[in-house]
């Protein structure tokens, strides 16, 4: 039998040693519950308890480790360090508190390290200190940790710029190279998207592009422009990330860039180097064989004619050899300077070598006579910009070129075949005593040449009275003479009888076109006077032509104005005929000068050549006219050609509807007459009733309509 007492306690111990375990088992299940490893050590530094976690972590079972001193995990070349700290540790911080976690190394079981983050706390109890570690693996927090840093210095790279944005381009962070570079602060852009960097030069295509590589590719990578906080617009080169989530999302963009300015520079001097003269900073003789052959590509698919001009100065020889290479140097430059502004921007003058130069001049026109003229022209005016006098080193000198010309079209004829075909030219230039212009081709030269004699035969002709004024009747429906067309006639003693036809269009190239224009205005007025004074003629309206050039001079109303008190004539006698092309520009311009010249003067004002031209209703409504002239080629075919016929029919009714007087130029037959009469037409001028005559043959023409109509009116 037990003793009750003995019983008693016994019962006492259980429940004791059952509460122990169940509170042993409370403690190791909390123990184990951490995703740390636990390790509990005595005062000694002896491990006593460990938990579930420390054998993953540190490859010791829990038998292998309890009865061990805790250094067997401490490598061995800090265990003097820990031993020194632990004691530190303890002494100063008291008991029963975690002291901070720290960062240590482990020696584990396997022999290697491992990064581990320590948290201790030292334990007081009856049986003496404890000291409980927690050990946390942080490899892989080191490996994000150490990553960060690295890109936090590679961010802050000090020649790289960078940009984060979010997926929208909004600014996030810069750094300071992006500071430096675009001169914006952080705190300026943050929040801003990165347009305000744009610089205007791309096109939008250039950004649709760029997105549409970032939105398929996830990158763009190039050069562009951008524009800096102070204005100024730089190259950079600029390449762009985006980063996205694990579900493939773009959530934000890096984009990298440094400025390039410094590299197209020296791009740009190597290529100036390569392909233009250091002395005159023209194209070299390289850049113009790639400008040629381009050149000549081109016009085999536009099938324009260009040409080519081969220069080069007389007597630079000279100037050279006497007063030494500095002054051949400064011709050379001041050459190249007034050639440049005789050429347009789009030509390619170049400078061939020594004294040589070539000029390089597209799309000159479709025909060949066309071009031909154009290439004249503007060579001789090359010629003579050059010719004039040089100062070169204070002192005048005279030079002069000679300029070889030669056409091309098509890619029939090499480039350099070309340049030596224009040599061969520039020498017969010079051959022919210098200062001179030389086509190659001398079928071109002939023609040249007769254009050139007609010129200057016709600046003669104006000082030699050889030009004529002839009249052409214009009759209304009832045959009745209202006025009369004055058409100039050109009696040259070299020429013969020359067509308007021909030289007006050559004079309306040159200014001559003004002088003739105020010879025409001029005699044209002093006939209407003459006339004024006969009754049979002082009623007639004389029509006189003007040319869109002579018209476009700003004091034109002032000279007609000048003409009309210098023979007193009135005004509602003089017509001025004008052409459609007066009306191409400056609508208002020319509104405003018709007015006065019809609301001031009281002249009165025809559209020639009416249905050739633009013959656009639009600007027909709007300008001041009293009639218009149907163009003769209409009138022509009126009863064979149906178009013409409905064209003509057209025009007349637009006429009436605007209120506006209609004439038919080139009336020649009955059958015209009749057909323009039905139709409404209301005067006529053609070979039907006479051809442009002379004054006094005209006013024998008048006499002889007068008995006409006499007669009939006495039958
Ligand atoms: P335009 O002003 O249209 O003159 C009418 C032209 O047609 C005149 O040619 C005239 O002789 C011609 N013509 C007249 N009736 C008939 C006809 O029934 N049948 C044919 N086939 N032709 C006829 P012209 O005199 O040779 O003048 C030609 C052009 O030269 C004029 O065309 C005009 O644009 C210009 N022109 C003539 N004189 C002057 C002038 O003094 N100054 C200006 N700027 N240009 C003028
Ligand atoms: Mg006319
Ligand atoms: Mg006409």
């Amino acid at each position: 039998m037990v003793p009750a007492g003995l019983k008693c306690l016994n019962n006492e111990r259980k429940r004791m040693e059952s509460e122990l375990r169940d509170s042993e088992l409370f403690y190791r299940t909390i123990l184990d519950s951490t995703p740390d490893a636990m390790l509990v050590s005595d005062a000694d530094g002896i491990i006593t308890l460990v938990n579930n976690k420390v054998e993953p972590l540190l490859g010791y079972k829990p038998v292998e480790l309890i009865g061990q001193p805790v250094e067997i995990l401490v490598p061995k070349d800090v265990r003097q360090k820990h031993r020194a700290l632990m004691a530190d540790y303890i002494a100063s911080r008291g008991t029963n508190t975690v002291i901070g976690s720290r960062p240590m190394r482990a020696l584990i079981k396997n022999g290697s390290i491992l990064e581990v983050e320590v948290s201790i706390c030292p334990v007081q109890t009856e049986r003496g200190l404890f000291v409980a570690a927690s050990l946390r693996d942080i490899t892989e927090r080191k490996k994000v940790e150490n990553r960060l840093r690295v890109a936090a210095a590679a961010f802050e790279t000090p020649h790289e710029a960078i940009v984060v944005t979010d997926s929208y381009a909004n600014i996030i962070q810069v750094n300071k190279a992006f500071e430096h570079i675009t001169g914006y602060s952080q705190e300026e852009v943050v929040g801003t998207n990165t347009r305000i960097l744009k610089s205007g030069r791309h096109e939008d295509a250039f950004y649709a592009e760029m997105w549409h590589s970032l939105l398929t590719k996830g990158t763009w990578k190039g050069e562009l422009w951008d524009r800096c906080k102070g204005g100024k617009i730089y190259p950079k080169q600029l390449s762009i990330t985006a980063v996205r989530d694990e579900g493939g999302n773009t959530i934000q963009y890096v984009a990298a860039f440094h400025d390039i300015s410094a590299r197209k520079r020296a791009e740009e001097e190597m290529h100036s180097l390569a392909f233009y003269d250091a002395l005159t900073g023209l194209p070299n003789r390289r850049l113009l064989y790639e400008r040629l052959d381009l050149a000549v590509s081109v016009s085999a698919r536009n099938k324009k004619y260009g040409a080519l001009l081969y220069l080069d100065m007389d007597k630079f020889k000279t100037l050279n050899d006497t007063q030494g290479h500095e002054a051949g140097d400064a011709l050379l430059v001041e050459v190249a300077t007034r050639m440049k502004f005789s050429v347009r921007e789009v030509d390619t003058l170049a400078r061939f070598g020594g004294d040589e130069f070539v000029v390089l001049i597209e799309e000159i026109g479709a025909e060949e006579a066309d071009a031909t003229q154009h290439a004249a022209l503007i060579s001789e005016k090359i010629r003579a910009v050059l010719a004039t006098t040089y100062i070169i080193n204070n002192r005048e000198f005279h030079s002069s070129p000679s300029i070889g010309v030669c056409l091309f079209q098509g890619n029939s004829i090499p480039g350099d075949e070309l340049l030596k075909r224009a040599d061969i030219a520039m020498y017969q230039a010079k051959d022919s005593g210098r200062n001179q212009v030389r086509f190659f081709d001398p079928q071109l030269q002939l023609s040249v040449d007769s254009r050139a004699a007609l010129e200057s035969a016709m600046r003669e002709a104006i000082t030699g009275q050889q030009f004529r004024l002839y009249y052409q009747i214009q009759v209304d429906r009832d045959h009745r003479p209202i006025g009369a067309e004055a058409l100039i006639r050109w009696e040259s003693p070299t020429h013969g009888m020359v067509s308007p036809l021909e030289f007006i269009p050559l004079a309306e190239e040159t200014a001559l076109i003004l002088d003739i224009g105020n010879w025409v205005l001029d005699a044209a007025c002093q006939q209407i006077a003459t006339w004024s004074n006969t009754p049979l003629t002082s009623d007639l309206v004389i029509a006189v032509n003007i040319s869109a050039r002579q018209f476009r001079q700003p004091d034109f109303v002032k000279l007609v104005e000048a003409a009309i008190a210098k023979h007193q004539i009135l005004p509602s006698r003089l017509k001025l005929e004008l052409t459609e092309s007066v009306a191409l520009d400056n609508l208002e311009g020319v509104i405003a000068k018709m007015t006065a010249l019809r609301e001031n003067l009281g002249v009165t004002i025809s559209l020639d050549d009416f249905g050739t031209g633009y013959s656009s209703l639009s600007y027909l409504k709007r300008l001041p006219l009293d009639q218009i002239k149907i163009d003769q080629s209409f009138v022509r075919d009126i009863t064979t050609d149906p178009n013409d016929a409905v064209m003509v029919q057209t025009i007349i009714e637009m006429a009436h509807n605007f209120g506006l007087h209609v004439i038919a130029e080139g009336v020649e037959t009955e059958a015209h007459m009749d057909f323009l009469r039905q139709r409404g037409c209301m005067a006529y001028q053609g070979y039907l009733f006479s051809k442009p005559v002379p004054h006094y043959d005209f006013e024998l023409l008048l006499n002889h309509h007068l008995t006409l109509t006499n007669l009939r009116q006495s039958r």
